[in-house]
């Protein structure tokens, strides 16, 4: 399996844009003969002006040379300019299929520590080492680059080799040659422990290197923070740290590229010697004219240097197979929870009925139950209260409801199927959520509104209105179209926590579902304002079920039904009156805990 890394990685990456590979292959094509075309039009100018032939000749070779060095260079512009623009298009499209893979994970892979190490190391491998696929595509570059002028090179040797034959290879042309097989197999061996070295050290300081990054992004931290508590010192010192790393490690990587390169350069140097010899040596044979010298020892060198070169990109491409596993690995994550297929019907009478039995939870890694055997049938229609303290599971109680996660112990059932049967685009389709750090779009008011690029303007008006945002909204110049922040629009509004809650309101009411929870966006206003805004809200909701979730009993009271969680179980359920006429209970404890904050 090992062995076929590269080869899927380069699938998967070339597929991304299948023109790039063979656009790039033809401008590696061009770019590589024009030297070639040159060497042999020089040798054969050469051997024309030696041979003393006509000057019409040798003009009509230099017109030659001139107008296909126009058309090679124009046609390698031409494709250069081509290939750069599918380049941007594959990087584009790889990006956004690790954007697609992220965003269609499973929402507890997505939640899942490891899965998010994974993800990590994929980019800072990426970003810091430039491992991975972008490394793989930098080599399969230089590996087509090296056949090319392998193949223009042995066209030429072939030649060569047919016109030393035909004087024989003579006793110091055959040390010669031994002389520059030589310097190729040294050239070879040397490449491969060259690049192996050089990449192993590079893995090395790489993963160094991850540490340090980390650090200096601590300085990604609020501005407003920063200011209060002085920290730039502290970022400033990190990235000096990290700053003064990379220098040193920058500095240690040339060093040891340079003496590696030593060696390389002289056995590059000793090959070339041993080209020119050769050359010169069967020219001086009569195997080929004088002009064929040119074009002979300039391809000689080309052609042993592409030999290394090949060997040197396969060590190094094998080095590169870790981090390429490390990628597909993480596209061949599984998605396992959304694999339902039940059609969710349409009902114009909103009765979905939807029953807890028996269910329990346990987020990956934790040491105890979030939610403990929960039971509860929510009624269609009703004004559902989830009370308790920080910590006891009620939003949890929501994340499993929207199929975020599944429990670890018993089931949920919608009109009599387990909700994991369901599609599940079409079940979450039934609820509108405002999560407690829900958040909005730097786009328009109306995009945010209606969380589509295009909306109903009289609808989405009046859900403004109702949720209280209309007198701000009078203000809005560009009404629906108002940009919402500053981001990526001089004309955006800056809108107030409170404003922002109203719009995120607004969002779960212009959805239409057949559920509306709440799960304290308003947390963080006073418990007076957050009951009005749960009540006023509750007078837009119509015949929708809704489920008010906050640690604040007094903005729930009017709820049909209270359910109290405590530590993951469901303690009570009641009305605020029948609650409160159990003293023994939680929700009595409660309530007179927290009643010298709202009591007016
Ligand atoms: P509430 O909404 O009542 O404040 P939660 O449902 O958020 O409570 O949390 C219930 C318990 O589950 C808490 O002990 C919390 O620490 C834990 N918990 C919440 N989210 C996660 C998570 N993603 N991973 C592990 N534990 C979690």
């Amino acid at each position: 399996m090992k062995k076929s890394v590269t080869i899927r990685a380069f699938k998967v990456y070339g597929a991304y844009n299948p023109k790039y590979f063979p656009l790039k292959f033809l401008q590696i094509l061009f770019h590589n003969c024009a030297p070639y075309f040159n060497l042999w039009l020089s040798s054969e100018i050469v051997t024309a002006l030696y041979e003393g032939r006509g000057r019409k000749e040798v003009y009509i070779l230099v017109a030659v040379t001139l107008i296909g060095n126009l058309v090679i260079h124009s046609m390698g512009a031409l494709l250069y300019r081509n290939t750069d623009i599918q380049l941007k298009l594959l990087e584009n499209e790889e990006a956004a299929a690790f954007n697609r893979k992220v965003l269609s994970l499973d929402y507890n892979k997505l939640e899942d520590p490891k899965i998010r190490q994974h993800r990590r190391k994929i980019i800072e491998n990426a970003w810091v080492n430039f491992y991975g696929v972008q490394q793989m595509r930098h080599r399969m570059e230089i590996l087509m680059e090296s056949l090319v002028n392998f193949a223009f090179g042995l066209m030429l040797f072939g030649e060569m080799l047919s016109a030393i034959l035909r004087v024989g290879f003579r006793k110091t042309g055959v040390l010669l040659l031994a002389a520059m097989l030589v310097c190729i197999g040294l050239n070879v061996v040397w490449n491969f422990i060259y690049d192996r070295k050089l990449s192993l050290y590079r893995a090395k300081i790489g993963e160094e290197m991850l540490e340090e990054n980390r650090l200096g992004n601590v300085a990604n931290t609020s501005g407003l923070d920063n200011r209060v508590y002085r920290q730039q010192d502290l970022i400033n010192k990190l990235d000096e740290k990290c700053n003064k790393k990379h220098l040193e490690v920058f500095t240690e990587a040339q060093r040891k590229g340079f003496l590696y390169s030593i060696p390389t350069e002289a056995v590059l140097l000793a090959m070339n010697l041993c080209a020119y010899l050769i050359v010169v040596f069967y020219c001086v044979q009569g195997a080929f004219p004088v002009g064929s010298v040119i074009k002979y020892v300039g391809y000689l060198g080309r052609f042993t240097g592409s030999i290394g070169n090949f060997f040197r990109l396969i060590s190094g491409m094998k080095d590169n197979e870790p981090y390429l596993q490390t990628y597909l690995d993480f596209l061949d994550i599984k998605n396992d929870m959304y694999q339902g297929s039940l059609a969710v019907e349409k009902r114009s009478d909103k009765r979905y009925d939807i029953e807890f039995k028996n269910v329990s939870f346990r987020y990956p890694g934790a040491e105890e139950d979030a939610l403990k055997e929960i039971n509860l049938k929510l009624k269609v229609g009703e004004r559902l209260a989830v009370v308790g303290v920080n910590g006891s599971g009620k939003t949890t109680f929501i994340k499993l409801l929207c199929r975020l996660y599944d429990p670890s112990q018993g089931e949920i059932f919608m009109n009599d199927f387990n909700i994991r049967k369901y599609d599940y685009r079409q079940y979450l389709d039934i609820f509108s959520v405002v999560f407690q750090d829900y958040a909005l779009l730097a786009m328009s008011l109306g995009c945010n509104v209606a969380a589509a690029g295009s909306w109903d303007t009289k609808k989405a008006e009046r859900i403004l209105e109702e949720v209280g945002f209309g007198e701000r909204y009078a203000q809005m110049e560009k009404k629906l179209d108002t940009p919402i922040y500053k981001n990526f629009d001089e004309d955006g509004v800056n809108v107030s926590g409170g404003e922002a809650q109203k719009i995120a309101l607004a969002r779960a009411l212009y959805r239409e579902a057949p559920f509306i929870i709440l799960d304290e966006p308003t947390a963080a206003l006073d418990p007076i304002a957050e009951a009005e805004i749960y009540s006023r809200f509750d007078r837009i909701v119509g015949d929708k079920t809704a489920i008010y979730i906050s640690h604040r009993l007094s903005s729930c009271r009017f709820c049909d039904r209270i359910a109290v969680f405590d530590k993951g179980r469901i303690v009570q359920i009641g009305t605020h009156e029948e609650l409160l006429a159990d003293v023994k209970g939680r929700y009595f404890e409660l309530w007179h805990a927290q009643a010298q904050y709202y009591e007016r």
